[in-house]
């Protein structure tokens, strides 16, 4: 039988309803075998994820601070979903098992790592299915890639077609067999791993919204929804700030063709974002561009140097320096005789005065000064390479309304049109961007 991997995001989970509309989605179609649950969510705006209280316990435990309060917030969550529903599933005695482990000292993904353990092993109990730990299954690489023998190891678990499962999202193990956690919001990665893995032919990404929106909702009231879109278009507005589904969650289930139908776990016959390789016809035509995405956070190191056009290896340097730091960079455009370097501020955290020494001492440039903050706008769609106009239409939208572009950046893939903006103008450029290809 065909298989749909579901998972279900930290809201999807906050508690006993949200539990029982979960079932009642994965009972209403039964490829829905294999479930992937995040740790529960916050229930309110004001409320706070089991994640964070998790991280909260490890950082007091390692200061020897009492972490007592904050445990007691984790162990309410979870005796108050077991309770809700009816479950013996053996709460009392895990937590007990988690706070021991939390004073004896394990490490911080160890302790993460759990929300999403007790929250797969209350799933299992309410399902009837069989619970599958991570860590025996899913291995990760050193750089918290996942490791190709996972697929399958993780395959021959999953072999069963006519069960069904629960495997918890966000860790697995490393090498030496401890546990090791994706980064923050890695469940999403989980779940398309599992759906390679058990050749699903969906990937289902249940969240607390009707599908992926054109543009960020804080800033574009009621932005549309996107019908559908290719891999490729998700990977550049998730990775430009859309918030959604992971960045990381596109490759393993792209590389093997499943598509991702991202699903509201409040609003489940809303047919939500279908993700695909290549967008059906009806759509093709008719969308110009799949969305607009943009982050603040961003410095510009610009260098400035006469001839720096005839200086064999100039950038080959500055990259090095680049690279001895540990600092990866967004975009590099350059003129004849200066060159300027985009970087995410967190990557420049505690070391901007030494890297700028050192590219003044590696390249001796005439002038070389950091632009502490510039907002990126992505333009994303598959369509741009074949449509003329584009372009223009951005920055007559932009000019319009008044904002001044500090830079322009379009990769070959034609698949999306980058600008620059002082942070200041960010909302102003988002708005008109929006308005000029989706409001037209
Ligand atoms: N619970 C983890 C986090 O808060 C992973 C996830 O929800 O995807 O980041």
């Amino acid at each position: 039988m065909s298989r749909i991997v579901c998972k279900f995001g930290g809201t999807s989970l906050a508690d006993a309803l949200q539990f029982k509309k979960v079932r009642a989605i994965v009972e209403a179609d039964q490829r829905r075998t294999i479930v992937v649950p995040s740790a529960p969510g916050k229930r309110m705006a004001s409320d706070a994820k089991l994640t964070d209280l998790l991280y909260l316990c490890q950082q007091s435990a390692s200061v020897g601070s009492d972490f007592t309060p904050v445990f007691a917030r984790v162990s309410e969550r979870f005796l108050e979903i077991e309770q809700a529903l009816g479950l013996k599933a053996g709460m009392a005695d895990h937590l007990d098992q988690l706070h021991k482990t939390i004073i004896r000292g394990v490490s911080k993904d160890h302790i993460a790592s759990r929300g999403e353990y007790l929250n797969g092993l209350l799933m299992a109990a309410y399902l009837g299915a069989e619970f599958i730990d991570p860590q025996e299954c899913i291995l990760l690489n050193a750089n918290g890639g996942v490791h190709p023998d996972t697929y399958r190891m993780l395959g021959e678990r999953l072999a069963n077609t006519n069960k069904r499962y629960v495997i918890p999202g966000f860790y697995g193990r490393d090498a030496n067999g401890h546990i090791k956690t994706f980064s923050r919001g890695g469940s999403d990665i989980s779940g398309a791993i599992v759906a390679r893995a058990a050749q699903a032919e969906l990937y289902e990404n249940w969240t607390d919204v009707s599908g992926l929106l054109m543009a960020d909702p804080r800033v574009v009231a009621n932005a549309k929804p996107m019908e559908e879109a290719t891999y490729a278009e998700i990977r550049e507005l998730s990775y430009m700030g859309a918030t959604v589904l992971h960045d990381e969650a596109i490759s393993p289930v792209r590389e093997v063709g499943i598509p991702i139908a991202i699903k509201n776990t409040n609003a489940p016959d809303h047919p939500g974002t279908r993700i695909v390789n290549k967008l059906s016809p009806e759509i093709d035509k008719s969308t110009e561009i799949a969305g607009i995405a943009g982050k603040k956070n961003f410095v510009m190191i610009n260098i400035e140097k006469n001839l720096m056009n005839k200086e064999v290896g100039f950038a080959f340097r500055l990259f090095g320096v680049l690279e001895r730091h540990g600092v990866s960079f967004e975009h590099c455009p350059s003129a004849i005789d200066s060159m300027s370097v985009i970087v995410e501020a967190s990557q420049l955290e505690g070391k901007t005065e030494v890297v700028l020494e050192e590219i003044r001492n590696t390249l001796n440039p005439d002038r070389l000064e950091l632009e502490p903050q510039i907002a990126l706008i992505a333009v994303v769609g598959e369509g741009m390479a074949k449509t003329i106009g584009i372009a223009a239409k951005v920055f007559v939208a932009l000019r319009e309304a008044q904002v001044n572009v500090r830079l322009i950046n379009q990769g070959a893939s034609e698949l999306n049109i980058i600008v620059g903006v002082m942070p200041e103008d960010y909302e102003t450029a988002l708005r008109a961007l929006y308005g000029v290809f989706v409001n037209d």
